[in-house]
């Protein structure tokens, strides 16, 4: 039997512009970029699955573009959760960026239903995969993903703790995913961090650790900016390698994914922001060339995925749903 290849997952953040920073008025610009997106995953055969936001898809042509592109079948439309974007709305968290885990219930419980109600309403698709907002993914949330009928969550990123990065003053500040599972995993209700019972397929981004003192990994639990960190990084002593087509070069986008195929990873998941398709949306793109630098970059890892190494691609669901049939007793042949 040949060797398992893994299944290419193209994750979108789908939401509004710059949502870095804190503001008062969302807007929706990125919104225009959609189609331009869509025909590099339809020219190589990967239905991305756009995570959208409430306020993203209050404005029609989102609405509408979203809702005729998966329809078509090139796409899915999943759940992604901006805290201080969705109904109902509270001060104290929205104005601080509230990673969902810092929510008290029944507040994360109201913003989850309004969300995949509002999903449902404006697109006529039933949300099945999710991806909090910040990463913000804890066993609460789980619990009302299962209750609203998902069947994957995305959220977790191995070998990266956002602790550094704060929330709520005096919140406990982001997830800690720094030793979570690199492969799909059905989760444990109470620990995320487990394989369990539970029917939501937690599907993590794909994030490798490398280098040449691997006794060093845990300098990889700082801050990205941090001077020791990003020391260590440029002498080779630890790497971190994410799929992250806005910032990572394409000859490393390449080699992790050679890396993944090699090692038999069940899939490769990589993630963009809807905002950084557009200029001057995301901190990373501010005019025009930059952005056509990164879609000729995601253009070229995909066609790399798809001609050199063979590989196919899923929309998250789907991943999920032929992931669930193979889920035999144990003692079974393979
Ligand atoms: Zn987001």
């Amino acid at each position: 039997m040949s060797a398992r290849k893994p299944t290419v997952l193209v994750t979108v953040d789908t939401e509004s512009d710059d949502e870095w920073t804190w503001r008062a008025e969302p807007s929706t610009t990125n919104g225009q970029g959609i189609d331009r997106f869509q025909a590099i995953c339809d020219r190589w055969e990967y239905p991305p699955t756009y995570l959208v936001t409430y306020d993203m898809l209050e404005d029609p042509h989102v609405a509408e573009r979203l809702g005729a592109i998966a329809r078509d079948g090139r796409a899915e439309i999943g759940a992604h959760l901006h805290t201080w974007r969705t109904p109902p709305y509270d001060e104290k968290y929205d104005r601080s960026l509230a990673y969902p885990h810092e929510l008290p219930e029944p507040l994360l419980g109201q913003k989850l239903e309004v969300l995949t109600r509002h999903i449902e309403e404006k697109t006529g698709i039933k949300p099945r995969s999710y991806r909090a907002g910040r990463y913000g993914f804890d066993a609460r949330t789980l619990g009302h993903l299962e209750r609203l009928g998902y069947s994957v969550d995305s959220s977790v990123t191995p070998h990266i703790s956002w602790q550094p990065y704060p929330g709520v003053p005096g919140g406990p500040g982001g997830p800690d995913f720094f030793d979570f599972p690199e492969e799909p995993y059905y989760l444990d209700r109470q620990r995320i961090e487990r394989h369990g019972d539970s029917p939501v397929l937690e599907v993590p981004l794909s994030v490798r650790v490398s280098g040449m003192v691997p006794a060093a990994r845990g300098i990889l639990r700082r801050k990205a900016t941090s001077l020791p960190l990003r020391v260590a990084r440029k002498l080779g002593v630890v790497q971190r390698r994410e799929m992250r087509p806005c910032f990572v070069p394409l000859d490393d986008l390449k080699a992790l994914a050679r890396t993944l195929t090699q090692e038999s990873a069940s899939m490769i998941n990589l993630l963009i922001h809807s905002s950084e398709w557009w200029p001057g949306c995301s901190p990373y793109h501010p005019d025009e060339a930059s952005v056509e630098a990164f879609l000729e970059r995601l253009d070229s890892l995909l066609a790399y995925c798809a001609q050199d190494l063979g590989l196919a691609g899923a929309s998250l669901a789907t991943f999920g749903d032929v992931h669930a049939t193979g889920r035999r007793p144990a003692g079974e042949d393979e």
